[in-house]
This record gives structure tokens, C-alpha cells and sequence, in this order.
């Protein structure tokens, strides 16, 4: 692992740096009401997702996890979008963002704004596995939330 290959232009790779050095809400959440994990063997990116939901509403989001800037940027960049909305929009974010990967298109969503800079990742096959995992992990977490998900019971354990 060397340099990112030059796939996107200065102000772009600005932004996604930006966001991989100091990625927002990377921390670890004690009792999250659904979480989950991805990976993407191909590049060697983990993220790990965790979602506290109340009223319908995502209320705190974190993220671990680690890899290329590109996959660690998209997770901080989808939990910079994530946190605050309804289950219902986190839903719409994902679904434009893979459209965004599929169409290479700019999507017209509040709250977009730094997620366009991985726009250019669209034309990279390879990238696009990089750049989704967090938003696919997202979903996968949103999915699972209609299990009960008892943590209040459970021992902690040593992390
Ligand atoms: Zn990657």
C-alpha cells in the first residue's frame, strides 16, 4: 500500500483525506440498539457500524474499523449524514449512494455535500467495493433492528 492511486482530483481527495485523518464519530458505543460488520477482502477494509435508535430516529451512530482512506472515509462521511435522521432517510442515503457508485451521477440529497467527493470512485470497480462497505454495512445494521436486541443483560465483556 503506497500512494492512492490519482483517481480524483485535488479538492476531492482533499475532503476524503480530511475525513480519513480525523473521521467523525469513530469511537466505540456501549449498548448500540443494532450494529454490524463488513469487510472487504479484496482491499482488506473492515467497518463496523453501531446504531442507537429512538422514536425512528438514528440518534447516535458509530463506526470502527480499518482500511484505504477511501473505505474509512465513506463511513465517517455516512455517519456525518446518518446521525439525526429517521431509519427512513439512513435508508434513502444508502440507496442514493449506491446509485452514485452504479451512475457515477451527482444525487440530489441534503446532506450530500462531502459525500459527492467519492463521486469519481464510480469509473473504479475495485473502489466501489471500498467506497460502499460502510453504507452496505449501514444497512445490514438497519435491517437487523426489528430483533430485539437485549444488551441491558448482558455481561460485559473485556473491550
Ligand atoms: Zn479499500
Amino acid at each position: 500500500m503506497t500512494n492512492e492511486p490519482s483517481l480524483l482530483d485535488d479538492l476531492y481527495r482533499e475532503i476524503i483525506l480530511d475525513h480519513y485523518r480525523t473521521p467523525r464519530n469513530h469511537q466505540e458505543m456501549e449498548a448500540p440498539t443494532c450494529s454490524a460488520e463488513g469487510a472487504n477482502p479484496l482491499c482488506g477494509d473492515t467497518v463496523t457500524v453501531s446504531i442507537l435508535l429512538a422514536d425512528g430516529r438514528v440518534q447516535d451512530i458509530a463506526f470502527g474499523g480499518q482500511g484505504c482512506s477511501i473505505s474509512q472515509a465513506s463511513a465517517s462521511m455516512m455517519t456525518e449524514y446518518v446521525k439525526g435522521r429517521t431509519v427512513q432517510e439512513a435508508g434513502d442515503g444508502a440507496r442514493a449512494f449506491q446509485q452514485m457508485m452504479t451512475t457515477g451521477e451527482p444525487q440530489d440529497l441534503e446532506g450530500f455535500d462531502d459525500i459527492d467527493a467519492l463521486r469519481g470512485v464510480a469509473k473504479f470497480a475495485a473502489r466501489v467495493k471500498c467506497a460502499s462497505l460502510a453504507w452496505k454495512t449501514l444497512e445490514q445494521a438497519l435491517d437487523g433492528r426489528a430483533e430485539p436486541v437485549t444488551t441491558d443483560e448482558r455481561t460485559e465483556s473485556n473491550d
